[in-house]
């Protein structure tokens, strides 16, 4: 790839991380962007090789603490949005973004009257930075219902790890330690109904606010 042009339009400098963290606390970032698309993230990629600064990703930023002094080289916010649902003969495969919120993602899957994913619908954050820690609630975790993970390596290719290979354990995942970029996801779900769907993620979202004032 030898042109970034697009990128760098997109790119801020000196941006307060307070406004993508949910402690909402932190200093600068030398150089922030938010990318939509893989070609984007790729840019972003080659953008930070060409200048030679270091890379962090992040999702929504809600398990992320910044220190007064920022971060240095690129902040790469991944907003890679997607939902397609596949039908097969005893579940339902939803292929989702990095990028889609769990919030939203739990209502688009209610509306569907889709099932499997009530506990883990008051999560804050992204599926991608869920994947990454295996983030999980109320006994489910992202590994009960992940099929597999697209992702993109540092040099920019791209390939898909099973459940598997991405070796989930408690809060971690194969993502702790190789620097792959989550870019979407299949999920294994079931049918469900919506009365049924709506009144589980009610409880759950209940005995969190109880946890959570
Ligand atoms: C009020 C509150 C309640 C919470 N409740 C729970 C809970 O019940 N269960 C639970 O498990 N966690 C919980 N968390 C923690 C947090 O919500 C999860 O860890 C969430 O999955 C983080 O997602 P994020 O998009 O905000 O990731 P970020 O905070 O942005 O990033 C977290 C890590 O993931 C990496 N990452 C993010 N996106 C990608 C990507 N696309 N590719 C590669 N790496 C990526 C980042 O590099 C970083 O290391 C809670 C947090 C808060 C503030």
């Amino acid at each position: 790839m030898d042109e970034n042009n697009d990128i760098i339009q997109k790119i801020i400098y000196n941006e307060p991380m307070k406004k993508h963290t949910s402690f909402k606390i932190g200093g600068n970032a030398d150089f922030f962007v938010s990318v939509k698309t893989i070609e984007e993230l790729k840019q972003a990629l080659f953008y930070a090789k060409q200048k030679q600064i270091s890379r962090t990703i992040i999702g929504n930023g809600t398990n992320i603490l910044v220190s007064d002094s920022g971060i240095r080289g690129i902040v790469i916010k991944i907003d890679i949005q997607k939902f397609d649902l596949k039908e097969e003969n005893d579940y339902i495969e939803i292929s989702v973004g990095s990028g889609n919120k769990m919030m939203a993602l739990a209502t688009q899957l209610k509306k569907q009257e889709i099932s499997g994913f009530e506990q883990l619908s008051g999560i804050p954050g992204t599926i991608g930075g869920a994947i990454y820690m295996n983030a999980g609630a109320y006994g489910k975790e992202m590994k009960d219902i992940v099929i597999s993970t697209r992702c993109m390596n540092m040099k920019g290719e791209i390939f898909e790890l099973s459940n598997e290979e991405q070796k989930f354990e408690y809060r971690s995942s194969v993502f702790n330690t190789k620097e792959y970029i989550i870019l979407e996801a299949k999920l294994k779900l079931k049918k469900g109904k919506k009365e049924d769907i709506e009144l589980q993620m009610n409880e759950y979202l209940n005995q969190r606010k109880e946890k959570q004032p």
